[in-house]
């Protein structure tokens, strides 16, 4: 296990980012000016242990918009709030293989596909309880540092830009008001998804988030409880299924952990009962997932055999 190889972990750490560091592949999202600003040569990887050792290496106090890495995490406080028939009721789990901004809703049903495309993220958002936008984007922070141990706030220039320009959100939101998917606190809701866009986290809280869900859904460092036990196999399913964009399937089939990834360039992954870790390096692939990221989790998979369905 990590644990037994302390320090030679740390210097298989180190290797692996002197490996990828001068990797140049992929491109920094510059859907809005503020995301452009990331550098492209930004690198962070950190491993959090189940019993809460920290092991890193780069730049893991950098801080950059959570994005889609949220979705999940949204997804099991809506579970909390509202239980799994009214939540399940609401969105549905079955991954699509389309884009993640995808303005598609189930045939049969008129639920979005799934909580980590936007539509079901917005679906989710909405489920979120709390009087007012203010106090449910409070609440949405008060999760984050119950997964993270640290207090956290939003990146407001981010957040105006998400508003200004989410126009193809806002059209989703509206095509689901339709279907009687979401209530019409149409402005609210959209604000509360493009607030949980912009909260500002760095590859430590990320790999500190994973080892949360790793451990049953408790905080190994501050042992606080961030999610109910109840919904953490929830949480973790999806992210399996659905956490990597449209290259979901191949991530599981080649990494084999649940992970999500956002456009800011972070990677949360994870390895059940064992460790979590976080990665963070803006420039991403066709899919949008982070290039390094995902060697860095593939090489990770491999040589400590972490791929979930490995039976050896
Ligand atoms: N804020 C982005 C959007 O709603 C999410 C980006 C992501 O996938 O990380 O378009």
């Amino acid at each position: 296990s990590i644990s037994a190889v302390t320090s030679p972990f740390r210097g298989y750490l180190n290797d692996l980012y002197e490996k990828y560091k001068s990797l140049n592949d992929g491109k920094v999202a510059d859907y809005i000016p503020e995301l452009a600003l990331a550098k492209a040569d930004w690198f962070g990887v950190c491993v959090v242990s189940r019993d809460g050792q920290v092991f890193e290496v780069g730049n893991c106090d950098q801080l950059f918009t959570i994005q889609s890495i949220s979705k999940p995490f949204v997804f099991g406080l809506a579970l909390e709030d509202c239980g799994r028939d009214y939540v399940n009721s609401k969105v549905s789990v079955e991954p699509t293989g389309e884009a993640f901004n995808a303005i598609v809703l189930d045939e049969v049903t008129n639920r979005p596909y799934n909580p980590m495309v936007n539509a079901g993220a917005i679906a989710t958002a909405d489920l979120i309880k709390g009087n007012g936008s203010t106090e449910r984007l409070k609440r949405l922070l008060e999760m984050f540092r119950r997964y993270t141990g640290r207090e956290h706030d939003i990146n407001v220039p981010v957040f105006l830009s998400e508003k200004a320009t989410g126009n193809r959100n806002r059209a989703m939101a509206y095509l689901m008001l339709n279907f009687g998917m979401i209530s019409d606190k149409i402005e609210e809701t959209l604000d509360l998804y493009f607030q949980q866009c912009s909260i500002l986290v760095n590859a430590r809280d990320l790999a500190m988030i994973a080892a949360t869900l790793a451990n049953g859904g408790v905080n190994p460092v501050t042992r606080e409880r961030a999610l109910d036990e109840r919904y953490v196999q929830d949480v973790i399913s999806v992210m399996l299924t659905c956490g990597m964009y449209d290259a979901s399937g191949e991530w599981a089939y080649r990494v084999g952990m649940p992970a999500k990834s956002g456009v800011g360039g972070g990677i949360v992954s994870l390895v059940p009962g064992k460790l979590g870790i976080g990665t963070f390096s803006p420039p991403l692939d066709v899919k949008g997932n982070s290039v390094r990221g995902i060697k860095v989790c593939e090489d990770l998979s491999r040589d400590f055999g972490l791929h979930l369905f490995n039976a050896a």
